[in-house]
């Protein structure tokens, strides 16, 4: 008798996606790296920074050969940044949720390919204040025609979605450019959050501001209580904003009904 509800079960269909997310992951690091220097994701092969000597084949296995390596180059010693191995669980981990959630599916492979683009968003946004005009905008084309075949937004939806996005980000920074005199939201943040609605659709939109905004004061509130008042640390929004579309995307209906049932009392 065949029981899905075994461990074992549960354990690969949880290592499979995980791994290939992994190799993935380690792509992922290569265009956070290039993307920014406007240079080819594709060739060279990966190389050292500080020596150039080329990754050997049989050590470039995602996360492994970083713990395998002790985190150093294996000619010159120099070391390589945690962030490496961990960009690639993190892509991991999320292709197995995706896979998890949504089965083997076009809407998982597409679900998939929207979260490494906001992978690299954040990367590289917490770099250098910078949301990459290459991902979001081909990013927004992508999810409006992605919308003709997932199941969960429609065409409609998306269109809604990536609209408002755009539109409400940019009026937002228009008001407080009026207000202030000052430049406040970039326009990065204003094609992602367009990007993420022709994902996720328009309520996607809504609870991604909603969630992004809630973490980046609370995050803004533990920075200036550890840096003081004074302090002025650029925070970067695009990663809350991409951390508000994952949570969405994972848990968007249950928050949705907890919201009414408690805000109706039903
Ligand atoms: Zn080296």
């Amino acid at each position: 008798m065949h029981d899905s509800s075994l461990p074992g079960d549960n354990l690969i269909i949880f290592i499979i996606p995980f791994l290939f997310g992994a190799v993935v992951g380690s792509f992922l690091n290569v265009c956070i790296y290039r993307i920014p220097l406007g240079m080819s994701i594709v060739t060279p092969p990966s190389s050292c920074p500080n020596c150039g000597s080329r990754v050997p084949f049989y050590l470039n296995v995602p996360i492994l050969s970083y713990m395998v390596l002790a985190g150093k180059c294996s000619s010159c010693k120099a070391p390589f940044s945690a962030r490496y191995p961990a960009v690639e669980a993190l892509t991991g981990l999320l292709a197995a949720f995706t896979f998890m959630k949504f089965g083997p599916s076009i809407d998982a492979l597409i679900y998939f390919v929207f979260l490494s683009a906001l992978i690299v968003i954040t990367f590289i946004d917490l770099d250098l204040q910078i949301i990459p005009d290459v991902i979001s905008l081909p990013g927004v084309a992508l999810g409006f025609a992605a919308s003709f075949v997932l199941l969960d937004v429609t065409v409609l939806d998306s269109f809604i979605g990536l609209a408002f996005g755009g539109g409400i980000l940019y009026l937002i920074a228009f008001g407080y450019h009026l207000a202030t005199g000052q430049e406040g939201m970039g326009g990065g943040d204003i094609k992602l959050l367009a990007m993420i609605g022709a994902f996720l659709g328009w309520k996607g939109v809504l609870l991604t501001l909603l969630l992004s905004s809630f973490a980046g004061a609370i995050t803004g509130g533990v920075l200036m209580y550890a840096f003081g008042k004074g302090s002025k640390h650029a925070i970067p929004f695009g990663p809350f904003l991409a951390l508000g579309a994952v949570l969405h995307l994972f848990f968007g209906e249950k928050l949705i009904s907890w919201y009414i049932m408690r805000a109706t009392g039903f």
